[in-house]
């Protein structure tokens, strides 16, 4: 059975954190992130990893042997910053080490929470923070992103491309279930009750693993007959989440579709700058890294948001049992974005040093 913070360490008074930038971008919010982490008095130690490009390009290295096996034995979590960088064109760095982590150490649920914190922040009009603080809990392990499929005569004019949708009833099962569990046990930021799952997908047009998701749906729901169970195609839901994002809660669905509406989510909250997100398997080491990727354009300019980073921090903070710790965080971010001391994605003029700085220099004890 399914349970939240069973992990046996959380007894312990210190945590270990394994810290990953990885490249561009993540390599400045990333620092901003620990620096408020230690502000914040939460009993923690730190050890970073250079794996990402510059190590790639370095050594040809991606993840050192027996990498995931370590980061799992010896790390209560994981902080991740973001990876991609032009110069290496597979991508392969970013695949064997975020979807390595994915993957191989299993963590299966994609948790985006999703909260506007300040009016000012929504491109909606008349939406206030009320309005917006839903959690989309995405797979993460199945779905397109396996890499199943091929080519075929590939550039000739009858190539075939093939890319498979993997959905198993194990992967389907705990996702929802995670989704559930996940209702039962959080409360929304007012401190009211969360009450709705609603599984997003398009099993109208895609029968074979849709009918798996509406089956294993409808049977894991009915286990829980206090939570309000809805469906929704993920083409509808978009535009709902436009027209009214107050009547979301609890969203579960696919990895692809987890990707694209956690993107759109992240518009309603002030953009990629303010998005976090965790990768957990109840039990296990999780990994937290926000939703923004290494963000080339703009990497080493001293311009990338770190709140999202930096909540990315709180939300494994809360994940380790430091309450008041992430409390304080959160807090300050909000302090942050009322006073317009943000980076200029947001409306501010700070560097993303000097927003780091602030929050760092202004939690309450
Ligand atoms: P990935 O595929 O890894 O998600 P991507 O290139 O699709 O990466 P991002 O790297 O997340 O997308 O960023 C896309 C754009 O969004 C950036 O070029 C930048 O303009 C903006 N952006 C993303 N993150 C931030 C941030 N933290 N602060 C400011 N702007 C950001």
């Amino acid at each position: 059975m399914l349970t939240f913070h069973p992990v046996e360490h959380q007894k312990q008074a210190r945590k270990r954190i394994a810290v990953i930038p990885g490249d561009g971008i993540g390599k400045e919010v990333i620092p901003q992130a620990v620096k408020v982490m230690q502000a914040s008095g939460a009993t923690l130690d730190f050890t970073e990893f250079d794996w990402g490009a510059d190590r790639y390009l370095r050594d040809q290295t991606t993840v050192p042997p027996d990498g995931f096996a370590m980061l799992a034995r010896d790390f209560d979590a994981i902080l991740v910053g973001a990876f991609g960088d032009p110069r290496v064109k597979s991508n392969i760095h970013a695949k064997e080490i975020l979807l390595g982590m994915r993957f191989k150490m299993d963590l299966y649920a994609n948790v985006r929470p999703v909260r506007l914190l300040d009016a000012a922040l929504c491109p909606l009009k008349g939406v206030e923070p009320k309005d917006v603080d839903f959690v989309v809990v995405r797979e993460n392990t199945e779905g397109v992103y396996t890499d199943a499929g091929g080519v075929f005569k590939q550039g000739t004019p009858d190539e075939i491309a093939t890319q498979e949708d993997i959905n198993t009833r194990k992967g389907v099962e705990r996702i929802i279930r995670y989704a559930f569990e996940y209702c039962k046990a959080h409360q929304k930021h007012d401190g009211s009750p969360r009450t709705k799952v609603l599984m997003c997908d398009k099993s109208n047009a895609m029968t074979h693993a849709g009918e798996l998701w509406q089956r294993t749906f409808k049977e894991v729901s009915a286990e829980y007959t206090q939570i309000t169970s809805q469906h929704m195609y993920v083409d509808a839901l978009c535009m709902q989440m436009i027209r009214d994002p107050r009547q979301f809660d609890v969203i579960v669905t696919n990895n692809m579709f987890g990707d694209i509406i956690t993107d759109l989510a992240a518009g309603l909250q002030g953009g990629l700058g303010m998005a976090a997100s965790g990768n957990i398997h109840p039990g296990r080491t999780g990994m937290f890294e926000p939703v923004h990727g290494s963000a080339p354009p703009i990497a080493g300019k001293n311009v990338a948001n770190p709140f999202g980073a930096i909540l990315t921090a709180a939300m494994m903070l809360r994940h380790l049992e430091f309450t008041n710790e992430a409390d304080k965080i959160e807090a300050a971010v909000l302090e942050a974005v009322r006073q317009g001391k943000t980076t200029e994605d947001i409306g501010g003029k700070l560097g993303t040093r000097e927003a780091g700085e602030w929050i760092a220099r202004n939690m309450s004890s």
